[in-house]
């Protein structure tokens, strides 16, 4: 569903992202572990175009939204494509990334209101049944300074349903909160998980990629180095790399 062929993205010389391929079938929650600077955020980052990628491609569904050729040159692709293609995806970022000046339901009907031209009355109802789904029914008309990182988390997950991407990339989401609150946060990605959400989530959380994951993907230097489903990689990984990571974090 989600095609990631051959991306690479380097910084001057530093190759951040080094020819990663990877596939999300509908459905999948696939987590992205490894240790820091391992490129992890830059291919997220990549893939909704956050940062452009020097090579590679990547599709949506049938939408490719970057490609470049064998030279590296990209290829320039209909507007209206690459745009259908990146409204499939949403995006959860570690520092939640709120609008601070929007209550929690203006922070929900924002992007639907001025990328979809949706009317208010049209957002509203599903805005609401999102937040009553995160648990935050009651805080609709809150600002987030007065939310706690957890509520927080929880609204921009919100946020990004209400444009009811078809994949949702979520950048260590726990990673910025009390260790009280991960739970709560955590729990709302297991209840989409359940829901058939197709999911890409860099995390540190070891049980949830265990116990909530189709698949863990392991960066190191840029790259994949494996690909496995979560009993196979923390039970028995192939390389000598991630069972030394393991080994310190667990
Ligand atoms: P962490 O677990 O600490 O979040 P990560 O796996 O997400 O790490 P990235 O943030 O993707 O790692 O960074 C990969 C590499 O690219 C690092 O060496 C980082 O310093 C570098 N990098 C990331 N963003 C930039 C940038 N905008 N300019 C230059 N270098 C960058
Ligand atoms: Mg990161």
């Amino acid at each position: 569903y989600l095609n990631i062929r051959s991306v690479s993205k380097y910084f001057g010389e530093l190759a951040a992202v080094r020819d990663v391929s990877l596939q999300v079938k509908k459905g999948e929650v696939i987590s992205i572990i490894g240790p820091s600077g391992s490129g992890k955020s830059t291919l997220l980052r990549c893939i909704n175009q956050l940062e452009i990628i020097d090579s590679g491609e990547i599709a949506i569904e049938d939408d490719v939204i970057i490609a470049s050729d064998a030279d590296g040159q990209r290829i320039r692709l209909p507007e209206r494509q690459v745009r259908r293609g990146l409204k499939k995806l949403g995006m959860v970022f570690q520092h939640f990334n709120l609008f601070p000046h929007k209550s929690v339901l203006g922070n929900l009907i924002e992007a639907p209101m001025m990328v979809n031209k949706m009317r208010r009355n049209e957002i509203e109802p599903y805005a609401r049944e999102l937040l009553s789904k995160v648990g935050l029914a009651d805080k609709a008309d809150a600002y987030p300074n007065r939310l706690s990182g957890g509520q927080k988390q929880r609204v921009a997950i919100a946020r990004a349903l209400a444009m009811r991407p078809d994949v949702l990339l979520c950048d260590e989401p726990t990673s910025a909160l009390d260790p009280e609150l991960v739970g709560e946060v955590l729990s709302v990605l297991r209840q989409l998980a359940n829901e058939d959400m197709t999911m890409l989530v860099v995390t540190h959380e070891m049980g949830f990629a265990r116990d909530v994951c189709d698949r863990v993907v392991f960066m190191d230097q840029g790259q994949i180095i494996e690909d496995a489903d979560p009993e196979k990689l923390f039970s028995n990984p192939d390389h000598p790399r991630i069972k030394a990571f393991l080994r310190k974090i667990l």
